[in-house]
């Protein structure tokens, strides 16, 4: 039987490469390293485990343009993102080399009862589940801080990019770090959700579907287990009358059509106010019309196919739903004729609940809009979401946007710019969206016993 663990060129149709799963014994051998070298790494010196990270963030960066061609070929982002990428990923890593002792240092506390320290300690043998869509910086910002905070980790990423998991790993056995600090596991969903009830792990992030990451909190619930979860969204952004449209735009093409639209914060409904509507889809359209859509390893091209045939499936199934439910199609809507998984960039206007474009994920290059009179009117369909990850805001009336901030449930809000990630920024959400927090100080601290030790 075909391995569901295989590299399939979505630009192309072909399977290049296929794995067989770990078998029990590998990931029984996997998980009693990482739990062997938590014994010594928690006491490892700062100074120690930031050598090793700064030397895994350098070896990155020397093989770019390798890891870079992995992505584009297993999961068919262009290649100038690829390369992007890397270079993000390998800036995570430096961040957290450079700021974790920093971030964990003792607290002290003069109460009275006596004089307390709370120390940041690690808890030992994390599973990071990561997806395809970032195929890179997802794991680094997993990996980067628990490492440099005394953790060690197991990684099961998605089966559809197995390349590059184990470059992942690679980087790490290359530059020396020992044996169980960092370890890819090839495995399914199934064997995943078996790991959790495992003592040696003490704890799961989990980045991908709302369904993964229900599924994985409740077995880690029942194991009392801390989680992190980063799922999906239906991130609104907010155009008002007096938005700057050259801003509006790139906040459109990097914020929705970027990675052809399969990116967790893509604002997946962009609600439009009615007096700068007409201006803005008109510059809109003539962009989407004329995108480069085709092989991601050519450089000028805009847009690569979507992840697979399955997700292109879903991908018509929501659009044209959405159509006969009165969504109104500007352009595009259907598949690229070639033995890759390629979409036409599409917009729909007229979105309305009920309709799967306004309801669900639209996880690919689909621009949702939707017209609206009043600010109010925008924020009560910004909020009429399950999903709360990040929110974007345009207008030049900053009190106005900081005001309108406050009142949108979501993790994160950008005004005037496109939701996105930087080593230094928290990033997370809330409701359905998720709970936890990776990146910047807050991302080091989630994994942690704060212990403290009280002197009467
Ligand atoms: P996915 O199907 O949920 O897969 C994510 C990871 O979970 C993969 O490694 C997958 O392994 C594993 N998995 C799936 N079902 C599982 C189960 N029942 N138990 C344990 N592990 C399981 O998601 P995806 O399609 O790869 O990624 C797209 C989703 O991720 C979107 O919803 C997107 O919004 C979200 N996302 C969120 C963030 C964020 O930071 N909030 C960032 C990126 C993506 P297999 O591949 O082997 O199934």
């Amino acid at each position: 039987m075909a391995s569901s663990i295989r590299t399939l060129n979505p630009a192309t149709g072909k399977i290049e490469k296929e794995f067989q799963p770990y078998t029990t014994d590998q990931i029984n051998a996997a998980i009693q390293s990482a739990d062997d070298l938590y014994k010594t790494w928690r006491f490892e010196s700062f100074e120690n485990r930031k050598k090793i990270v700064k030397a895994a963030a350098a070896e990155m960066r020397a093989q770019k343009e390798y890891l870079a061609k992995l992505i584009t070929t297993e999961m068919g982002k262009p290649l100038r993102e690829s390369r992007i990428e890397i270079d993000y990923s390998a800036n995570i890593l430096d961040y957290y080399a450079d700021h974790a002792e920093e971030f964990l240092k003792p607290e002290t506390l003069t109460t009275e009862k006596g004089d307390a320290l709370v120390f940041s300690e690690p808890i030992g043998a994390l599973l990071g589940v990561m997806p395809w869509n970032f195929p890179f910086s997802q794991i680094a910002r997993f990996a980067a801080p628990n490492i440099m905070a005394g953790n060690t980790i197991l990684l099961k990423t998605a089966s559809y990019i197995p390349q590059c998991g184990e470059a992942f790993e690679a980087i790490f056995t290359k530059v020396g770090a020992p044996k169980g600090l960092y370890t890819n596991l090839l495995i399914s969903g199934k064997e995943t959700s078996k790991l959790v009830k495992d003592d040696r792990i003490k704890g799961v992030s989990l980045t991908g579907s709302e369904s993964a990451g229900s599924s994985i909190a409740k077995i880690a619930g029942e194991q009392i287990k801390k989680s992190v979860l980063e799922l999906g969204g239906t991130d609104p952004m907010i155009i008002l009358n007096d938005a700057d449209l050259e801003k509006v735009m790139l906040g459109t093409i990097n914020g929705r059509l970027r990675n052809a639209g399969q990116a967790c914060t893509s604002s997946k409904r962009i609600i439009v106010q009615e007096e700068i509507y007409d201006a803005y889809l008109t510059k809109l359209k003539a962009y989407v019309e004329n995108m480069k859509v085709g092989n991601p390893l050519e450089d000028d091209t805009d847009m690569g196919p979507v992840s697979s045939a399955s997700a292109l499936e879903t991908l018509l199934d929501q659009v044209n739903k959405s159509i006969e439910n009165g969504a109104e199609l500007i352009t595009g809507g259907k598949q690229i004729e070639s033995d890759g998984s390629f979409m036409e960039p599409t917009i729909l206007a007229n979105l309305k609940p009920g309709m799967k474009a306004y309801d669900e994920e639209v996880f690919g290059p689909v621009v949702c809009l939707i017209k609206v009179k009043t600010v109010d009117e925008a924020l009560t369909i910004a909020n009429d979401t399950m999903y709360g990850l990040g929110a974007s805001i345009y207008t030049e009336n900053i009190n106005l946007a900081h005001e309108m901030a406050r009142k949108i449930d979501s993790g994160m809000v950008y005004i005037n710019k496109q939701v996105s990630s930087s080593p230094e920024l928290p990033f997370g959400g809330t409701k359905r969206s998720g709970y936890g927090r990776e990146l910047s100080k807050a991302g080091i601290l989630e994994f942690l016993n704060r212990k403290l030790i009280l002197t009467s």
